[in-house]
This record gives C-alpha cells, structure tokens and sequence, in this order.
C-alpha cells in the first residue's frame, strides 16, 4: 500500500535534481518499515558517475543506519514538464535495490496521478546474487 504523502515528496524531489545534460528529473520518495522517508533525486555529472534518485535515496537510508524497507514512489518526467508516464528504474538500480528488499516492497512508479506497483521480482526477475 503506497502512503499519499510520498507521492507528494517523490514530486518535490525532483525540483533538487540536478540535471544540466538530460533535463531529465526524477524524485523519489523511499519508506522505511520505521515510517521514516528519505527522498532522493538523480545528479548528474560531467562524467558517467552520476547517480539515479533511486539509489541517491538508499544511499541517504542506508547511511542513516536504515536497512528495512517498505516502498519507493518514483516521480519522472523532463525538467518544466509535469510528471505523467511511468518511469522504470534503470537496471543498475534493480540490481542495487534487490540487495536490500524484500518480496513485499512495492516499487510505485508515478503515472498520470496513478501509481503503478511492481516488485523487484516482476522487475528484475533473475537477479545475479552471489
Ligand atoms: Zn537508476
């Protein structure tokens, strides 16, 4: 079950992103089974090293000592432009998201004022585990 008020961070989200090149923004809102949320946003760089919303938000959880996980709202859309199709996380951050989840966290992925869930496994079926 996705909270309302995470639909409304994963969008505020996105106004921090930091997208000079694509002038792509993504917000995402990531619930911890504490009820604490930490919100992320993808930053770009000159290089290829920079980093999706998805994992800018693990990385802000996991650092805070967090490591159990209910939910990430993701919010995408070109910068100015108002969210409205679905936006899948990249494969990079299936693979990160699947080391710390488990089969019930819901993936939420904002469309047209709908949210669409998914799990890891319906995203990244064949995970590669050690
Ligand atoms: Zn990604």
């Amino acid at each position: 079950m996705v909270h309302s008020e995470d639909i409304e961070i994963a969008k505020n989200a996105r106004n921090n992103a930091y997208s000079p090149y694509s002038k792509f923004c993504v917000g995402v809102a990531l619930r911890c089974k504490n009820g604490k949320v930490y919100s992320g946003c993808n930053i770009e760089n000159h290089g290829i090293q920079g980093i999706c919303g998805e994992r800018t938000a693990f990385a802000k959880a996991l650092s805070e000592g967090e490591r159990e996980f209910e939910s990430i709202i993701i919010c995408a859309a070109p910068k100015g432009e108002e969210p409205t199709n679905e936006c899948m996380p990249c494969g990079y951050c299936r693979q990160f998201i699947s080391e710390f989840v488990d089969k019930d966290f819901i993936i939420g992925l904002y469309d047209n004022g709908n949210i669409k869930e998914y799990t890891i496994d319906e995203l990244l079926p064949h995970a590669f585990k050690l």
